[in-house]
């Protein structure tokens, strides 16, 4: 019998109703003759509520008690869920991490899943009840609750649908499906059908946020498509998939828009071996996450500008560490700009078709936005631009690349 893993979204449990909702959508699934498992976020905005509640108590909780707190979110969820289930006359079980035996490292809050056991879930699932499962959630070798992030829920779907064969991995949410851009900020975005694993990737790491990255890497690593669409009706949303021969036709299929940046610039930098690694050993160390990094040689070599783009939130603390290496290095002097946004355009049929960076220097120049840094890649084509630039940036590069035209589209 064919299996799907069904995921529900924390704005698709948010009320009674939804939960039974989700319940009919696992239902009808048994009916086709699919087995079915869950993986549930916790209700609607239950999360960050209790986030605040933690804040409220201290500044800065104890992280493994983070995680014991955060969990009983997804808790609530499968609990309810197999109720609404079971009030529809089906059986279903819910079971946590540690339950079923979802092992992760020790690292409280961002923990990485490395075992799964299929043996209770095969077990429910061949006395022919539907299964759902706590997502975000795991339990490390010595029982210890743990959780992977924010929005980890789809990590946990796609994980166990790549442990169990599943046929698709369905993601309901509350859009319906991966869009060209941003829809809030360029209303001519489209839906797109069909994508593959490495565009979507691309597209979350440069700022779409549809997908925990994570869950798109393990449906790529076991070939599992995952199909992203709206918990409220039953027209397709998005499927992500293997890359077909066809989609490089398509040179450019979304753009993205990252906000929140700052750009730091390390000048007169002396270029000579190992100042490279000693600058970003100490930004390491100081847990500075760098995006893109860009270097300029000049004085026939001697020195060169060095820049990199971080978090806005990190802006201050890099400002210290340049501070402490100029000295220690000789370098002349560290210039933040801290507000700006990185627009991207990505797509596999970069690889084949020429002149894509031409047509979106081309277009930010006609419309006078000034380009402070490029980055590439081989599907990925970045620029940093100023934060007030962005959306109407993004604007014209979603036009330039004729993806306003287009209606709805496959890769
Ligand atoms: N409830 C968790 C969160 O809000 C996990 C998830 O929704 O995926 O981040
Ligand atoms: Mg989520």
């Amino acid at each position: 019998m064919p299996l799907l893993v069904q995921k529900f979204g924390g704005t698709s449990l948010a009320s009674a109703e939804k939960i039974h909702r989700a319940a009919r959508r696992a239902i009808r699934a048994k009916l086709d003759g699919f087995r079915v498992v869950l993986v549930v976020s916790a209700m609607g905005d239950s999360t960050n509520q209790l986030i605040a509640l933690a804040r409220a108590i201290c500044s800065n909780p104890p992280k493994r008690e983070l995680d014991m707190l955060l969990t009983t979110g997804e808790q609530v969820s499968i609990a309810l869920v197999a109720m609404a289930i079971d009030a529809a006359g089906h059986e279903a079980i819910s079971l946590t991490a540690g339950q079923l035996g979802l092992v992760t490292d020790s690292v409280h809050t961002k923990s990485r899943i490395q075992t799964i056991s299929r043996d209770r879930i095969d077990r429910e699932l061949g006395n022919g009840k539907i299964v759902i499962v706590a997502g975000f959630q795991g339990i490390d070798e010595s029982g210890e609750i743990t959780t992977m992030g924010r929005g980890a829920s789809d990590t946990t779907a796609a994980a166990l649908a790549s442990v169990l064969n599943a046929e698709t991995c369905e993601i309901y949410t509350d859009v319906d499906g991966v869009y060209t851009a941003d829809p809030r900020v360029v209303p001519q975005a489209h839906k797109i059908d069909q994508i593959s694993f490495n565009t979507m990737l691309e597209l979350a790491a440069t700022g779409a946020a549809v997908l925990h990255s994570r869950a798109i890497e393990f449906a790529k690593k076991f070939d599992v498509p995952i199909h992203v669409r709206s918990s409220l009706t039953d027209a397709p949303g998005t499927i992500i998939m293997k890359e077909t021969s066809g989609m490089e036709a398509i040179s450019v299929r979304g753009v993205t828009l990252k906000e929140d940046l700052a750009f730091v610039e390390l000048n007169a930098v002396p270029n000579t071996a190992g100042v490279a690694a000693k600058i970003f050993a100490e930004v390491a160390r100081n847990h500075i996450l760098v995006d893109d990094i860009v270097q300029n040689i000049y004085e026939s070599g001697r020195l060169a500008n060095l820049g990199f783009s971080t978090d806005a939130s990190d802006a201050s603390e890099a400002r210290s560490v340049c501070e402490r290496l100029i000295v220690d290095l000789g370098i002349g002097g560290v210039e933040i700009d801290e507000g700006v946004s990185k627009i991207s355009a990505v797509g596999v049929g970069m690889r084949s078709h020429t002149g894509i960076a031409a047509t979106m220097f081309d277009a930010l120049s006609k419309a006078k936005v000034n380009i402070e840094n490029i980055s590439t890649s081989e599907i990925v084509i970045s620029c940093i631009v100023q934060k007030e630039d962005g959306p109407r940036a993004l604007r014209i590069i979603h036009d330039a690349f004729g993806l306003d035209e287009a209606e709805s589209s496959s890769e």
